[in-house]
């Protein structure tokens, strides 16, 4: 496509431009350039169509975000409502709005009792890189400016802003962006299927102690920030830790002085159960951040929770009347927190939240009763997050050859079977369906995945790979 004319001509489609033009978030350009994009239409409650007329049971609630389901008219109408009122208010030069305002204190009523003031982020990277900038502020102002450094879990993931993508540890993260830095550490996850101390709860949680005690100790307590972390692992494969772990988790930092922050962009707005996944354990982070739920994928926005002694303390240190240099033209945008406010009426008085309560059990079954597929090493969930992780010998829980490009292949399949969920390269499927998701669409998600299983064992180079 020479000239940029071809832009107005109606028979060049969406899909040539995509290709040529549109740069995709995590993922290969050139297998990207190859493929093509599959491009989606529309969507209502648990379902989407794409461009050519499938119809999709969505598994993943988009990019587990859509947790209030598609096509929920409300919402549309409280984001025209306030569109046409006012777009746009800048947080700026201490001008503010009603909606922003509210959602705020929402956040504060819903959040555990240690969070107080909120500061809202496009995203959950935005909210991550909020936090971390936010505590070398509370350190600066407390005279602690060496503490610089951060701990999170392997496999944890906290976006891909320029520090979030060096606490997330994912190698394509680190791969040519010159992460992690020197000031970034990793402990284990409390991965019970594949854990080094064995799958014992009470042994992977003092592991997990154990470990970043030591490595604080390996840093110097007093140089130690912070320690990061997902209540349930998202995008490292949906790593469910033992119950207790993230209680012994907040309960250690305490302890070492470091800040405790609760990662709960996927884990927050009934995604696990509880309205946050701390509230399960009565955990009480120093931060918290959220997005994704926040808003259900409507409109962009997330946010980070803090308490209200690092509020104070930053409050406190900084020269009268000089601005804290932190902060976004579209931070607390209107037209957002109006959006948040009705998806959060949703959850609350329009029953999803214990709609997803109690459709929990109807998922976990879906998982549980697949488990015993020759594809399946082992299902986990807790609340509506789950994932299979397929390997290639249920004994010694050997991974597929990557050379069999099995990752887009489960994926393909399911699509075809009309099934979207997401499909880890290292061959873990991870569910999130929404909260909206009924009994029914849960027995159609089973008869859909046991079929595409059985789909791909039918493949024969796997199931040569299949021991
Ligand atoms: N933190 C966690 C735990 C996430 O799962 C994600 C995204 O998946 C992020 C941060 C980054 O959020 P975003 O993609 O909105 O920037």
């Amino acid at each position: 496509l020479a000239s940029s004319s071809h832009l107005s001509l109606p028979q060049t489609s969406a899909l040539e431009l995509d290709r040529e033009h549109l740069i995709h978030p995590v993922s290969s350009w050139r297998a990207h350039e190859k493929r093509g994009a599959t491009l989606l239409q529309s969507g209502k409650g648990a379902w989407l169509r794409d461009t050519e007329g499938h119809e999709l049971l969505d598994a993943f609630a988009g990019l587990w975000c859509v947790n209030a389901g598609y096509g929920q008219e409300s919402v549309v109408q409280a984001a025209t409502e306030q569109m046409r009122k006012l777009p746009y208010a800048t947080g700026y030069f201490h001008f503010g709005s009603e909606p922003a305002a509210r959602l705020a204190a929402k956040l504060v009523d819903l959040a555990p009792p240690s969070l107080q003031h909120v500061y809202f982020t496009l995203s959950g990277s935005d909210a991550v890189e909020a936090a971390v900038r936010l505590i070398a502020q509370y350190n600066h102002a407390r005279g602690q400016t060496q503490r610089r450094h951060f701990i999170s879990l392997e496999r944890g993931y906290h976006g891909s802003s320029f520090f979030g993508a060096g606490l997330t540890a994912l190698p394509a993260f680190h791969r040519g962006f010159g992460l992690p830095l020197p000031e970034q550490h990793y402990i284990a996850s409390p991965y019970a299927y594949r854990s080094a101390v064995g799958s014992d709860p009470l042994a992977i949680i003092s592991a997990s102690v154990a470990e970043l005690r030591a490595t604080v100790q390996q840093i110097g307590q007093d140089k130690v920030a912070a320690f990061f972390c997902e209540p349930v692992q998202g995008s490292g494969g949906v790593i469910v830790p033992p119950e207790g772990w993230l209680k012994a988790m907040r309960q250690a930092c305490r302890e070492l002085g470091i800040l405790f922050v609760a990662d709960e962009v996927i884990t927050g707005f009934g995604r696990t159960g509880p309205m946050f996944a701390c509230e399960a354990e009565g955990v009480d982070p120093d931060m918290m951040t959220m997005a994704k739920g926040l808003t259900s994928g409507y409109v962009p926005m997330g946010a980070m929770l803090m308490s209200d002694e690092i509020y104070q303390t930053i409050a406190d240190g900084a020269p009268a009347g000089v601005p804290i240099g932190h902060g976004t033209t579209y931070s607390a945008h209107p037209v957002s927190a109006a959006v948040g406010l009705e998806v959060i009426r949703l959850y609350e008085e329009g029953g999803l939240l214990a709609n997803g309560q109690a459709m929990a059990p109807h998922f976990a079954r879906v998982l549980a009763n697949l488990a015993d597929h020759p594809l399946v090493g082992e299902a986990r969930q807790r609340g509506l997050l789950g994932a299979l992780e397929l390997v290639s010998n249920k004994q010694t829980k050997a991974r597929f050859d990557p050379a069999l490009g099995l990752a887009d292949r489960v994926f393909a399949t399911g699509y075809r079977n009309g099934l979207v969920f997401r499909s880890f390269g290292d061959n873990i499927l991870g569910f999130a369906p929404a909260l909206c998701f009924t009994a029914e669409e849960f027995e159609l998600m089973a008869a859909r995945l046991r079929k595409t299983l059985d789909d791909v064992l039918d493949f024969a180079d796997v199931r040569r790979a299949t021991a």
